[in-house]
């Protein structure tokens, strides 16, 4: 394997674990800089292999597929943070180029290492304690102070999913015995608002950050995000920035990483973090200077960092069923820019199909 300041020169492949759109749109950045794409990612319903160069429709596990991607891919990189660290760390083994690292995804992964990577950081998360199962928890008086609650699963949760309101210490117990892994329990904030960051590094070390946006979230997931000039106080952007750079650098990133923070009491908390493109950054493909799509192939493939810095205002809306022809009506509004993953809808299942984004001219 070449060394870290090597340039991966257009004509390359990327390769993507991962077949949401999230690979979708970064396959299309990287086309649109002249780099094929190879998609690995267990069949079914798969936006990115839609616009992939190449695909492997197989398991993870898949020791063949495993092969193949390795052989294909000039470097390697993941959508969707739930892929298993194991097939990372196999890419590692065989001297892929795996970025972000396996080590990045392992604390990604897991919802109380990223908390106390962010205690060793010095940034606060919200307060919060980690349950290993119904046979290690406590009596009542020790998860006092964090109740009214949420428990949410050590692992693999995403658009609130596998996340419990937990307001006394019966329900913290049937929680438990439903879900039957690690979790971990926050205490319950009130929210001035929510807002994220993302923040790239190059391989050479060179690191670039977003500016802030402000996020609005409905039973969990992801309904709006927007951004406007002074959106966002200067001090919180000021702290929210020094925190990315500071993880990105801790980490040895080489990509890009999304971190979504509280703020409450005029307080800024870590909330999670991705290391990969994320739906709060969707608007970046119009409002900024270079989308976080273009500005992951870039950080990867070790070119000259961009800046997802927003030249125009927009709100960002998620479409969240697509049942019917939802997307449809925001094409005849001309300041609207419309996605549509081409997913195939599921009759009442709340999912992200697509989404939109209002640019406000002035
Ligand atoms: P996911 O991985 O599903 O995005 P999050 O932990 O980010 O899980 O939770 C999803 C959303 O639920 C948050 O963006 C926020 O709106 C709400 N939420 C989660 N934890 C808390 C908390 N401790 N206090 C208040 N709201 C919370
Ligand atoms: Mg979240």
């Amino acid at each position: 394997m070449t060394g870290r300041r090597t340039v991966i020169p257009p004509g390359s492949t990327i390769g993507i674990l991962g077949g949401g759109q999230l690979g979708k749109m970064t396959a299309m950045a990287a086309a649109r800089l002249g780099y094929h794409t190879v998609v690995w990612a267990p069949p079914g319903d798969i936006p990115a292999m839609e616009v992939a160069t190449y695909r492997i429709a197989n398991a993870y596990e898949d020791l063949t597929a495993l092969e193949e991607f390795a052989r294909t891919a000039d470097v390697c990189t993941t959508e969707f943070e739930n892929v298993p660290v194991k097939t990372l760390a196999a890419l590692e083994l065989l001297e892929r180029r795996v970025r972000p690292s396996s080590t990045i995804l392992d604390v990604a992964q897991r919802r109380s290492e990223e908390k106390r990577f962010a205690d060793r950081l010095g940034v606060n998360p919200v307060t919060w304690a980690y349950i290993s199962g119904l046979d290690t928890l406590l009596s009542p008086v020790a998860y006092k102070d964090l109740l009214p609650g949420i428990l949410k699963t050590d692992r693999l949760g995403y658009d609130g999913k596998g996340q419990y309101d937990i307001e006394t210490y019966d329900q913290l117990l049937s929680a438990l015995k439903k879900e039957n892994a690690p979790c971990v329990l926050e205490k319950r904030m009130s929210l001035d608002y929510e807002c994220s960051i993302l923040v790239a590094r190059n391989a050479a070390g060179h690191v670039s950050v977003s500016d802030v946006v402000k996020n609005e979230h409905r039973n969990g997931i992801l309904w709006k995000t927007n951004w406007s000039p002074g959106l966002i106080p200067r001090d919180m952007f000021t702290r929210a920035e020094k925190v990315a750079v500071e993880i990105a650098v801790r980490l040895d990133l080489v990509g890009i990483l999304a971190i979504e923070f509280f703020v409450s009491g005029g307080r800024l908390y870590l909330n999670e973090m991705a290391p990969r493109p994320h739906n709060s950054f969707h608007g970046s493909i119009e409002a900024a200077h270079c989308s976080q799509f273009e500005q992951h192939v870039r950080a990867i493939c070790n070119l000259p960092l961009g800046e997802v810095r927003f030249h125009t205002p927009f709100i960002m809306e998620n479409l969240l069923r697509g049942e019917g022809d939802e997307w449809l009506r925001h094409l005849d509004d001309p300041s609207t820019r419309v996605h549509n993953y081409g997913k195939q809808p599921v009759v009442g299942k709340v999912r992200k199909m697509g989404h939109v984004t209002r640019l406000s001219f002035r």
